[in-house]
């Protein structure tokens, strides 16, 4: 797999998928496209891609298939009518979704002969075909090896190892994230808001402190790993009262406290079980547990 004209086959051009077929013509392959809304394939079709005028047409156009489509159900919708075409293909599915969907598409792949490959985009569309776009893979290892030299189209590519859940998994653990720091930087813009500074004020200090965070993470990884959490630069007891201060200046200032109360509410759980005296990563065992509080 290093002719860089392989065949590949894009279903789904919504804005990703788009963005897919694009990466993969501006490498060489030689690329059909479908979609359900067909006008989408436009462009593509400008830029050298082959329009198929269904989805069995596109699925028999080349030995490896790439989808990317809203999510598990549709990406099942569109290929059970055209799965007796899969045995022998490669299958390699964008779409996002959870480990479990993932194992059971990688079961009923297989239930058709075909290889599948479980990915997840930690991308925007627009990074697509550039190193910034990480691509996650899980799946046989043989079927990642021979098929990286085409998917390294899309980004930098990741092999997460043979259970197919791993992608989905991986994804949302960034997801998770993604969003506390998002929710953190809101939180903080709508206090300092209350006292007339804008959210760009706040972006240069978060811009500024958060890749400290970020530094501190191996560190806490290895706790986590070894099971013991010796506090080296601050106790769950000191982190308690700088969550307090964080509680009351929300209430104060009439900004939403749920968010600072959740995370203070972790941490006195820690400290109920002991572990005041011990490093931040000790709050791993409260999220090891399941939900006290269902949504
Ligand atoms: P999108 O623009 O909304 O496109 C959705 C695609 O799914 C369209 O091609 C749509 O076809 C197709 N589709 C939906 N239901 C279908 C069905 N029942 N049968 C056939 N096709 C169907 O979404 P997107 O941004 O491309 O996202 C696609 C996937 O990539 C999602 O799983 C998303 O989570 C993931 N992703 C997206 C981003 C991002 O920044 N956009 C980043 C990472 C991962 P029509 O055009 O006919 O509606």
């Amino acid at each position: 797999m290093t002719n860089s004209t392989n065949p590949v086959t894009v279903l789904g051009l919504g804005l990703m998928g788009r963005a897919l077929a694009s990466a993969f013509l501006r490498e060489g392959h030689r690329t059909t496209v479908w979609n359900r809304t067909a006008a989408k394939a436009g462009e593509l079709v400008t830029e050298g891609a082959t329009p198929a005028p269904s989805v069995r047409d596109a699925v028999a156009a080349g030995p490896l298939v790439v989808a990317c489509v809203s999510d598990y159900d549709a990406l099942r919708e569109l290929l059970d009518p055209v799965a007796d075409l899969l045995e022998g293909r490669v299958l390699v599915n964008l779409t996002s979704g959870t480990s479990a969907g993932a194992r059971e598409t990688a079961a009923w792949a297989a239930g058709h002969g075909a290889a599948y490959l479980d990915g997840a985009i930690l991308a925007v569309p627009a990074a697509i075909g550039t190193p910034e776009a990480v691509l996650l893979h899980s799946g046989p290892r043989e079927v990642f090896d021979q098929h990286e030299p085409v998917l390294r189209a899309l980004g930098s590519t990741t092999y997460l190892g043979a259970d197919h859940g791993l992608s989905s998994l991986n994804d949302v653990a960034v997801l998770g994230l993604m969003w506390s720091i998002l929710n953190g930087f809101l939180q903080g813009a709508a206090l300092l808001g209350a006292a007339g500074m804008s959210a760009s004020d706040f972006a240069g200090l978060a811009k500024r402190l958060a890749p400290t965070v970020v530094d501190w993470l191996p560190a806490y990884a290895e706790q986590i790993d070894n099971g013991a959490y010796p506090a080296f630069d601050s106790t769950i007891d000191t982190h308690l009262g700088a969550m307090d201060h964080l509680v009351h200046e929300s209430e104060a200032l009439g900004v939403s406290a749920e968010l600072p109360k959740f995370v203070k509410a972790l941490a006195d759980r820690a400290v109920a079980a002991g572990r005041g005296g011990d490093g931040y990563a000790a709050v791993i065992e409260q999220f090891r547990k399941p939900s006290e509080v269902q949504a």
